[in-house]
């Protein structure tokens, strides 16, 4: 074992953060320190969350036709994917997937609306449906509604809501490069205003866009500073017709070396494997518990890629002699 490591691992497993320059070395160390990195990071999650592994679902109740250019993504309008026209989900459609949701037994479930921001229709439309799904069908509701201020979210907390969507998607220097119709300060305020209002906090990233690991520290210690108590991490699964539809995967063990550094960072917040998990991952989707992750994003299809039955990730997790949290 590299005695650096398990020096760090000591300090965070008696509740102390590691340093930017600890963080630093961790991810300067080489394939060869791959497998105690796992370990460590697996002795980190079982310090601080045990064997509980929450499990979400995420419903598009609204789709495509986004007015803004995130290069990664097949719901922009801007480009010729599948998605480029907006598709909006019902009430009855959008109830009728939490109800299938708490059926599964799963404790969180998430709606999310493609688009810079939500209407005040939107918003009235949200405040009389997530009582209704939180109430009677006794599920935790998430949302992510684009960039809010602190009024909208307050709203939101009133209705019931329980945890903000809001992803800072990369690091502030790399965004520029990704997305040009909003920018980074809108995403960080969006995210302040959530915790004022006294929402949870459900906020990661995209990987695999270009970002260099400065940038993937300098994203989770912005993370860290923001108190966000769920961090989704989220692996381009590269979409045809998006600018980045050539740019080449991430590999499954940097995949798994990531989600373990992002576990020495940030401790005792939850690390939710999200977009791309499937795809990326292959045959190596249980390594991501080891890795240090908590959460996962479960259900056939995750927004425009494809995911996992629940079944499956249930089964998964039950297998490994992890518990799914259930409500
Ligand atoms: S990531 Fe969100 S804001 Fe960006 S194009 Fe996609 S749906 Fe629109």
């Amino acid at each position: 074992m590299n005695r650096r490591i398990s020096k760090i691992t000591e300090k965070i497993l008696n509740g102390h953060l590691p340093d930017r320059q600890e963080i630093e070395y961790l991810f300067s160390l080489g394939d060869e320190n791959f497998d105690d990195l796992l370990y460590c990071a697996n002795q980190i999650r079982e310090k601080f969350f045990g064997k509980k592994i929450k499990v979400c679902s995420i419903i598009p109740a609204r789709l495509g036709g986004c007015s803004q250019d995130c290069k990664f993504c097949a719901q922009s309008a801007g480009y010729d994917t599948a998605y480029k026209d907006v598709k909006t989900l019902s009430d009855e459609e959008i109830l009728d997937a939490a109800r299938k949701a708490k059926e599964k037994g799963l404790t969180n479930f998430g709606i999310v609306y493609s688009g810079k921001t939500i209407s005040e229709k939107e918003l009235i439309r949200l405040e009389k449906l997530i009582p209704k799904i939180k109430n009677e069908i006794g599920i935790n509701v998430c949302g992510g509604f684009g960039i809010i201020n602190y009024e909208q979210a307050l709203r939101l907390k009133k209705a019931g809501l329980s945890r903000y969507n809001h992803n800072l998607e990369t690091s502030r220097n790399h965004f520029k490069n990704i997305v040009t119709t909003h920018d980074y300060d809108s995403r960080v305020e969006t995210v302040k205003a959530a915790k004022k209002a006294g929402l949870g906090l459900c906020t990661g990233g995209i990987f695999g866009i270009g970002e260099t690991d400065k940038d993937r520290i300098d994203m989770a210690m912005l993370i860290r500073e923001l108190g966000v108590d769920m961090v989704p991490m989220n692996f381009l699964s590269p979409i045809k017709g998006t600018p980045l539809a050539d740019t080449p995967v991430m590999q499954p063990r940097e995949i798994l070396r990531l989600i373990a550094l992002y576990r020495f960072i940030l401790p005792k917040v939850h690390i939710k494997a999200a977009g791309g998990r499937v795809l990326n991952l292959r045959d190596m989707q249980s390594w991501i518990f080891y890795a240090g992750t908590t959460s996962i994003i479960s259900g056939d299809k995750y927004l425009t890629t494809a995911g996992r039955a629940v079944e499956d990730d249930l089964r998964m997790i039950k297998d490994l002699g992890l518990e799914a949290e259930l409500v």
